[in-house]
């Protein structure tokens, strides 16, 4: 006798009461202007925020507020195997870091707005009305099997995805246990439910995988993907759905226009787009974004993987990469005329730039840490000395205490920050606020150290009396052209030469040139080989310090 379908979902769902059109109702269409886009950022709360978590989020950002629409957060917590206490917070936590802000859904301490509930969790009751009414249509059907039996058949099922198979020969097997598992009676299925037992759901596929379907993505355009004809896991046994319907029936009733997500989802959309077509709903448009990928020792890509370097946005925290370079750095990865635009552009917020999918490619990043440390040094150079502070001094709080004990005196502080700064051309010294913690080392007694040894060829007595002769004729009222010529006075006894110009011609006439003298002094004063201009650096940190440094050095050799 043939399944009495209306029947079997009475069975199977005699708790739902609500129906579709009290859900359509409660989740209207949104009264937004022509063109607006709704998009949202959908991460499950595992505890870590990849890098590449950001590229979905700044690109659903972007379109959504560039269009005057909405941009939305929901935790997609179906799978609670990998749950982590308190991820969720964390999460809308470390975005906001970011700037990355929402316009509804979860947030650290509940959610906002009228789409909710944005926990998938909290949303079984809905995803419920809908496998109702698939099974009232014969289009879904329980299977009555363990979870741990389920999970045998969809690591079967990936496998075979990956492997591409072979319609006519491979996937029989399969197939023929996917037709015995559609072959069932209502009375089977009433002895189980009475024995207590629980069924996950199934969606019967209707297509055909040896023909292609065509699918669209915004920015790899139009794709040939393999026809669904995998039953689709609908409901776990636990009522709560798989991503794959959680994401037709939640991206529907939250009305999102655009789903970016990652291009692990590229292969399910045909799975996707059959359950959009069953509900009878129009689909969002798609973006799917690329792997990260990072180049190996070996010169080969690899995907950025949870254990790299810089997979972490923790690492950059901790690193102290100001957020606002991360973005810069991803907005150069996502858009290929960004880096133009911001040559034109050099003050302008990055969320002036006019985003646009078309320029997004449809091939992986590369992850390149000394790109996004150059990027970080640009966008440190163009800030002012004011926010280079505080923001150096909230990292300093978290990461290095003892250091930001020092940076309590502000002006002190600033008076080195400020160096090189401004201007047509700023210096780019430090691109993180640990760089600049190293940088900042020499202007502070307590973290001064003599970090590079003069070079061996450098005769000892020759540091020693240029040292002295510096000492002798030192006048901290000089300015800073007086300075340098008394640098100049002290090349010609000790035989190195005061001009530039004329020790290239004949080097080999002189033991070195002023350059070397004023290394030496420079070493001295700031324990290092290279610094900004030294009558700056000695005029910020004193002439008591400065000398005693100089004294202490020519005691010492
Ligand atoms: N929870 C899915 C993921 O983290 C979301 C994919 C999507 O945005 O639809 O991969």
């Amino acid at each position: 006798m043939p399944v009495d379908y209306k029947y079997l979902s009475e069975l199977l769902f005699p708790n739902v009461t609500m129906t579709e059109k009290e859900l359509e109702e409660k989740y209207p269409p949104r009264d937004l202007p022509e063109g607006a886009k709704v998009t949202r950022f959908a991460p499950s709360p595992t505890g870590f925020v990849h890098f590449g978590g950001l590229f979905p989020s700044v690109v659903g950002e972007r379109l959504a507020h560039q269009s005057g629409g909405v941009f939305y957060l929901r935790i997609e917590d179906t799978d609670s195997r990998r749950e982590v206490e308190g991820a969720a917070s964390a999460l809308v936590r470390t975005l906001s870091h970011y700037g990355i802000s929402f316009d509804e859904g979860v947030t650290e301490d509940g959610e906002s707005g009228n789409y909710g509930p944005y926990k998938q969790s909290a949303r079984a009751f809905i995803y419920h009305v809908y496998a109702k009414r698939l099974v009232a249509e014969g289009r879904a059907y329980p299977v009555f099997s363990t979870d741990e039996e389920l999970e045998e058949i969809k690591t079967a099922d990936k496998k075979a995805e990956l492997k591409s198979v072979n319609w006519e020969t491979d996937a029989s097997a399969r197939r023929e246990a996917m037709f015995a598992r559609r072959n069932f009676t209502i009375e089977d299925v009433e002895r189980e439910l009475s024995a207590g037992h629980k069924f996950a759901l199934f969606a019967i596929a209707e297509g055909d995988g040896t023909r292609k379907r065509k699918v669209n993505d915004l920015v790899r355009g139009d794709l040939e993907l393999p026809e669904n004809d995998e039953d689709v896991v609908l409901l776990k046994s636990d009522g709560i759905p798989t991503y794959h319907f959680a994401h037709v029936v939640d991206d529907h009733l939250m009305r999102t226009t655009h789903v970016i997500r990652g291009e692990e989802w590229l292969p399910s959309l045909p799975k996707h787009l059959q359950l959009f077509s069953y509900m009878g709903w129009k689909p969002p448009k798609y973006i799917h974004i690329s792997q990260i990928m990072r180049l190996d020792a070996d010169g080969s890509k690899k995907k950025l993987s949870k254990r790299d370097m810089g997979a972490n946005l923790d690492d950059y925290s901790r690193l102290g990469y100001c957020p606002c370079a991360v973005i810069e750095y991803v907005m150069t990865l996502l858009n290929s005329n960004y880096e133009e635009w911001r040559v034109q552009n050099p003050d302008k917020d990055y969320t002036e730039f006019p985003f646009n999918v078309k320029k997004m490619s449809s091939s992986g990043c590369l992850f390149d840490m000394k790109k996004l440390d150059d990027v970080a040094k640009n966008v440190v150079s163009r800030m002012t000395a004011e926010e280079v502070y505080e923001n150096f001094l909230e990292w300093a709080k978290t990461y290095d205490p003892d250091f930001a004990a020092l940076l309590g005196d502000r002006d002190y502080a600033l008076s080195v920050i400020c160096i090189g700064r401004g201007g047509k051309k700023p210096r780019k010294d430090y691109g993180t606020w640990l760089e600049l913690r190293s940088y900042m080392e020499p202007f502070y007694d307590e973290t001064f150290k003599v970090e590079d040894e003069y070079p061996e060829n450098i005769d000892r007595g020759d540091i020693k009396g240029a040292l002295t002769a510096f000492l002798e004729s030192y006048d901290h009222n000089d300015d800073a052209g007086a300075w340098f010529e008394k640098v100049k006075a002290i090349c010609a006894p000790l035989g190195y030469c005061a001009d530039m110009k004329e020790y290239r011609a004949s080097p080999e006439a002189y033991k070195g040139s002023v350059a070397d003298i004023s290394m030496m002094i420079r070493v001295a004063v700031t324990g290092r080989m290279n610094s900004p201009d030294l009558y700056t650096v000695m005029h910020i940190i004193g002439e008591e310090r400065s000398l005693a440094r100089v004294r202490s050095m020519i005691n010492k050799l």
